[in-house]
């Protein structure tokens, strides 16, 4: 099968205003356009707080970027009584083409387990939204039960309404390597990466686990990115913390 385009995914967290979001996205783009960055083999995402979306959403489109961006998490509603909650048909309607689903900072501070993020997946597909579905062991997990297990878990629970026509993302991220500085080795990665694209061809078939991405998070930067994306399962990277400074997203996105 053709390789898989990789992708590079900057989860800003809780960070950038939208004014601010305007100013970082035109300097990226001008940044990687500068490099000559060639946006058919390696894609570019951002994923910024719902509060952005608007103004990333009229600037991409009025300049027609070839940025693509999503959204860091969606209600499991549809609509209604939901206080705070965004729907997956706002995101949609913004032309958010993914949204992040279960990311580890979501799973621990806001207590989402295995069944709402599952129904949050089924919401996204519901509006055409790619999830990038986020699995990843603590450091707790890894000493008691290897480094495959608790990711693998995670990653069947959350196909577990998905059909073989559904386009989604895997970002497996374990929780020691977020933010941490500490980095899982490429063979780290690898070695569940391939757990967890054997879980989507098992679940889904063999042609949608050709074609799944599969991405790497956690403590990436422009020093170790190579690395990972040497390994055959691995198909890209979410960052954190280093897709908020430019010239490092930017050299990121050129690893090669
Ligand atoms: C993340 O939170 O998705 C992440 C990978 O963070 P960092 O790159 O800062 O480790």
């Amino acid at each position: 099968h053709p390789r898989r385009t990789p992708l590079m995914a900057g989860n800003w967290k809780m960070n950038l205003d939208h004014l601010q979001a305007i100013a970082f996205v035109q300097k990226l783009a001008w940044s990687l356009k500068d490099a000559r960055h060639d946006f058919s083999t390696v894609e570019v995402a951002v994923f910024p707080p719902f509060t952005d979306l608007r103004s990333v959403q009229t600037l991409i489109s009025a300049d027609k970027l070839p940025i693509t961006f999503g959204a860091q998490d969606v209600s499991a509603h549809q609509s209604g009584a939901y206080t705070g909650e965004i729907s997956a048909a706002f995101l949609a309607q913004l032309e958010c083409q993914y949204v992040i689903i279960g990311h580890s900072e979501r799973r621990t501070l806001h207590n989402e387990t295995d069944e709402v993020v599952a129904a949050k997946v089924t919401a996204a597909l519901g509006h055409n939204l790619v999830p990038v579905i986020c699995v990843g062991e603590t450091a707790a997990d890894l000493a008691e039960h290897g480094p495959s297990a608790v990711p693998v878990a995670q990653l069947r629970a959350a196909l577990t309404g998905v059909t073989n026509a559904a386009d989604f993302v895997v970002a497996y991220e374990p929780v020691w390597a977020i933010g941490s500085g500490q980095a899982a080795t490429p063979e780290q990665a690898e070695q569940v990466a391939s757990a967890l694209r054997a879980v989507v061809n098992e679940m889904l078939g063999q042609d949608v686990a050709d074609k799944t991405r599969i991405l790497y998070g956690g403590s990436v930067k422009a020093s170790n990115i190579a690395g990972f994306m040497r390994e055959p399962n691995v198909d890209g990277a979410l960052i954190g913390g280093a897709s908020l400074d430019i010239a490092e997203f930017s050299s990121i996105a050129r690893y090669q």
